[in-house]
């Protein structure tokens, strides 16, 4: 495997992980995002080979078996991994990847030695989180118990990362992150 680092961030639903990480590929473009593969449905707003490579569950088992996947984890009732090709084809075009993976991505890869840079985002306070999950409209009230229940577990792994950033407020948290990053790529 290259040197070169490989950023991952993982953060409870609901932090807002997903338009941070929008802000990094917006202000540095030699990050590129890494496209993983799951076998949960596509959703309208979602396009093939963009927001994911979408696979079927046996073609993921065969990927699985043939090695391919420098991690995968299952989350709910889908599996979802990176590809050794997609790290790959990043590096070949000479910029660094971006990973958003679960937490147990995060900790798989630990394990397998890749110059990992990992980071935690975390909400500034579960009630915070609570009142963020409830404004998105998107959930039930018990739905929301079970989002806030896991996020606590989670919360308590966040020193296995290398850094923790806390989504206080999006521009604030991203000029961190991208802080963090620049330390790293110079
Ligand atoms: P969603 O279904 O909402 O797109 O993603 C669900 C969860 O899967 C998120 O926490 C996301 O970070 C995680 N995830 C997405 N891609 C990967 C991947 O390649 N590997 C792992 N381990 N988790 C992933």
């Amino acid at each position: 495997m290259d040197s070169r680092p490989i950023f991952v961030i993982s953060a409870p639903s609901g932090t807002g992980k997903n338009s941070l990480i929008h802000i990094l590929l917006d202000k540095e473009p030699r990050l590129t995002y890494s496209i993983s593969s799951t076998t949960r449905a596509m959703r309208s707003n979602e396009v093939d080979g963009v927001s994911y490579h979408f696979l079927s569950h046996a073609e993921f088992k065969k990927r699985i078996e043939e090695g391919d996947f420098l991690e995968y984890a299952q989350v709910l009732d889908n599996f979802y991994g990176t590809e050794k090709r997609e790290i790959e084809r990043i590096h070949n075009a000479d910029k660094f990847p971006i990973l958003d993976i679960d937490i147990q991505g995060a900790e798989s890869l630990r394990d397998k030695k890749v110059p990992l840079v990992s980071f935690f985002i975390a909400p500034p306070s579960l009630e915070e989180l609570r009142q963020r999950l409830r404004k998105r409209g998107s959930e039930t009230e018990a739905q929301i118990q079970k989002r806030l229940e896991l996020a606590k577990l989670e919360l308590l792994q966040k020193d296995r990362f290398d850094y923790t950033v806390v989504n206080d407020r999006l521009d604030r948290a991203a000029e961190e992150l991208l802080e963090k990053i620049h330390s790293h790529i110079g």
